[in-house]
């Protein structure tokens, strides 16, 4: 037992193409892991799964497409309006992808591989292979409980797997099925782009990437950025499924991120502080 002990409250509010945006917070500090849905949906979503009051003391952002950042101008000006600003932490790279209509003030720049401090939580990011100028993937330290967030990444790397079996929480990219992929509507050349190292996982390359990182500590999963065109519900949670099987690990709660409404928040026991 740690001297304190705390929930941690995770809520995936957005999942997918058209827009990424996800809680987590003790309750006495809490950040945003990018903002790529309007304000005011942010906004409703978190009031709708009870979390109207709760703090955003920064918002961590992970790369510079759009389904990522677009809110980041105006979620910036609205939360200084309530006399909360927070900072915008990205990589430089990513502060010189941003579409300028969407630049929030208060960026502050991070390097890949750093780790910053929010209040008392610990938010740590790592590169990814995405076709940005520096991506990451954030993972958030409350206590003694990780909480990471890793999307649009176009393969699994040792890197991933290693921060992935540290997690009790993992925001993982099922983005697509291959065949799903191949035979539906996109043009040749985003079909390509979709599936090239830079691009979006794969069910079959996330479940790869789940059963070489899968850990001990995980508690939860929730499969993130389905595609609406080229995945399915029950792919992307066959393919997890089948790892978790495999790995006789029925204990961790599986979930699927939904574009169109916020998933019910959950909560993580953090000790050890
Ligand atoms: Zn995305
Ligand atoms: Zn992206």
């Amino acid at each position: 037992m740690g001297l304190f002990a705390r929930d941690v409250t995770v809520c995936v509010l957005s999942s997918g193409s058209a827009g990424n945006c996800t809680y987590v917070g003790d309750g006495h500090a809490g950040v945003l892991i990018d903002c790529g849905l309007a304000t005011k949906q942010i906004t409703e979503r978190m009031k709708a799964a009870g979390l109207g009051e709760a703090p955003i003391d920064a918002v961590l952002v992970t790369h510079e497409h759009s389904d990522h950042v677009a809110a980041a101008g105006v979620l910036g000006r609205a939360l200084r309006k309530r006399g909360k600003p927070a900072p915008f932490y990205m990589t430089a790279g990513t502060a010189q992808g941003i579409d300028p209509r969407v630049m929030p003030d208060g960026i502050e720049p991070v390097k890949a591989g750093s780790t910053v401090a929010v209040a008392h939580l610990r938010a740590e990011c790592f590169p990814i292979p995405h076709d940005t100028r520096d991506p990451v993937a954030w993972q958030v330290h409350v206590g003694d409980i990780t909480v990471a967030v890793i999307t649009d990444l176009g393969r699994p790397t040792q890197l991933v797997a290693d921060k992935l079996r540290r997690c009790d929480v993992a925001v993982l990219e099922f983005n697509h099925d291959e065949e799903l992929l191949m035979n539906g509507p996109y043009p040749y050349w985003l079909k390509q782009r979709i599936k090239s190292n830079h691009g979006h996982l794969s069910n079959r390359q996330a479940a790869e990437l789940l059963d070489s990182g899968l850990g001990t500590r995980l508690k939860s999963l929730v499969l993130a950025h389905l595609s609406e065109e080229n995945n399915t519900t029950d792919h992307a949670t066959r393919g997890a499924r089948a790892v978790l099987d495999a790995h006789r690990a029925d204990h961790v709660q599986l979930r699927v991120g939904q574009q169109r409404a916020s998933l019910a928040p959950f909560t993580v026991r953090a000790e050890a502080w």
